[in-house]
Order: C-alpha cells, then sequence, then structure tokens
C-alpha cells in the first residue's frame, strides 16, 4: 500500500517528470547565456582615460584666462570617454571629477595622487592608456599638441607615433612634430601602451583660445581616437 502523498507522486509521475526535465532545461539555458554574455564583455577592449593633476593640484595656468590646466584636462579626458565609448570600448577614468586622488592633501599627495593612477591603471589591464595634459613653456610662441612616451616600451612609441601623426594632421597644427620620449611616472608605471598627450599650450594665446573651444576639442579628440584606432589596427606600424 502507498501512502496518500507517495499516490499522488505515483499518479502524476508524468507530469513532474516533464517539470524536471523543463526545469533542467532552463537551467541549462540559464548556465550558457551567463557564459556567453561573459564571453561577450571580456571582449570589450578596455582604454583608461588620464586626466592629469586635480584637486588642489591645478597644473598650470591659462595665460589669457587663468583656467586650471587640471580643468582643461578633465574636459578632454570626458570628451575622450564619449568618443572610446561611441567607438564600443569600455572606458577606465582615473580622476573622473575635479578631486584629486590622494586622500587628504598632507605631505606626500602628489605620490599618493600618482601611486592611485597607477594602480587604476594596472587593474583595468587596458589596450591603451592616454594621459592628458596642457603644456606650458615661458617661450610664450611655442604652440601644438605633443605626445610622449616611455623611450623603453616599443609599444607605447608606436603608439605615440601614430597619435602625434594623426594631430600632426589637423588644419590647426601650426608645425607638425615628432613624438618624444619622456621620463614620466604615469609611463612607466604599467607595461600597457601609454602615452601622453600634452595637447595644447596654455602659455600661448591661441592654443589657449583653441584649447576652450568645444569645436576644436571634439576635432582634437577625434585626431586622438583616429591615432588609437590606427595603432590598434596595426601595433607593430609605428
Ligand atoms: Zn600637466
Amino acid at each position: 500500500m502507498r501512502s496518500r502523498p507517495a499516490k499522488f507522486l505515483y499518479a502524476h509521475r508524468v507530469l513532474f517528470g516533464a517539470a524536471a526535465l523543463a526545469l533542467a532545461v532552463f537551467s541549462a539555458f540559464l548556465v550558457c547565456f551567463f557564459a556567453l554574455s561573459q564571453t561577450a564583455s571580456s571582449l570589450r577592449l578596455t582604454v583608461v582615460i588620464d586626466a592629469g593633476h586635480g584637486g588642489v593640484d591645478g597644473g598650470v595656468t591659462g595665460v589669457t584666462t587663468g583656467v586650471k590646466e587640471s580643468d582643461v584636462n578633465l574636459a578632454y579626458a570626458r570628451a575622450l570617454q564619449e568618443a572610446f565609448e561611441d567607438a564600443g570600448f569600455r572606458v577606465v577614468q582615473t580622476r573622473p571629477t575635479e578631486a584629486g586622488l590622494y586622500g587628504v592633501a598632507t605631505a606626500g599627495y602628489k605620490k599618493r595622487d600618482m601611486l592611485k593612477r597607477g594602480e587604476i591603471i594596472n587593474k583595468s589591464a587596458p589596450v591603451l592608456m592616454i594621459s592628458v595634459h596642457q603644456n606650458y613653456f615661458s617661450q610664450r610662441a611655442r604652440r601644438g599638441a605633443q605626445v610622449f612616451f616611455r623611450e623603453s616600451s616599443e609599444t607605447s612609441r608606436a603608439l605615440a607615433r601614430a597619435v602625434q601623426t594623426s594631430l600632426n594632421g589637423m588644419p590647426e597644427c601650426v608645425k607638425r612634430t615628432e613624438a618624444l620620449a619622456g621620463d614620466y611616472y604615469v609611463l612607466n608605471c604599467s607595461d600597457y601602451p601609454s602615452v601622453i598627450v600634452e595637447c595644447g599650450f596654455l602659455s600661448n594665446e591661441e592654443d589657449e583660445k583653441l584649447l576652450l573651444d568645444a569645436n576644436y576639442r571634439e576635432k582634437l579628440v577625434s585626431a586622438v581616437l583616429a591615432g588609437a584606432l590606427s595603432y590598434l589596427s596595426d601595433p607593430a606600424a609605428g
């Protein structure tokens, strides 16, 4: 004699069997879906954009307007983020706001700020890193965008050349320049292809005016993106 619950289970065995099978199929589907979406997101290439300075460290200041370099850098970094995201990249900003990355501005804040940037870059494992700065020089006639790379990094050199070539092709470019080797923490802290883009000279009136113009910002950002894409499509070219 079967008990009443056992009788019920036995009588509806086909129904329970079908339900168990459906559950198993659904679980398998969920596992597959999860695995596929993981693969898709892991294929998404990451770019790190580093807005130089920030917080108590304003960087250099504009010769005419007194604008802070840190604010100009942030505007360019945000525009770069948008451009790279539109091109399908995942973008990590080291400094997404006006604030510095040092915590409290006590002794050693600059070092803490730089170490944090290095930590973010290394954690993000990017296909490339672009640090955004504005230049300043005592000879006020100096103008134009300048790209820097770490001398011992061939991939960074290739990226820097591609970006500089693209910037040299802008109609506003007054003097074509070569990408230059530079010894900077943000270039030395990782082995990912890394460049500093000095967008222009805040010590020059014409450059300052251009750098604060939203249309020019879009053009310069498009030129940087084009250079980066050219590097990624043929990393050995340099
Ligand atoms: Zn700077």
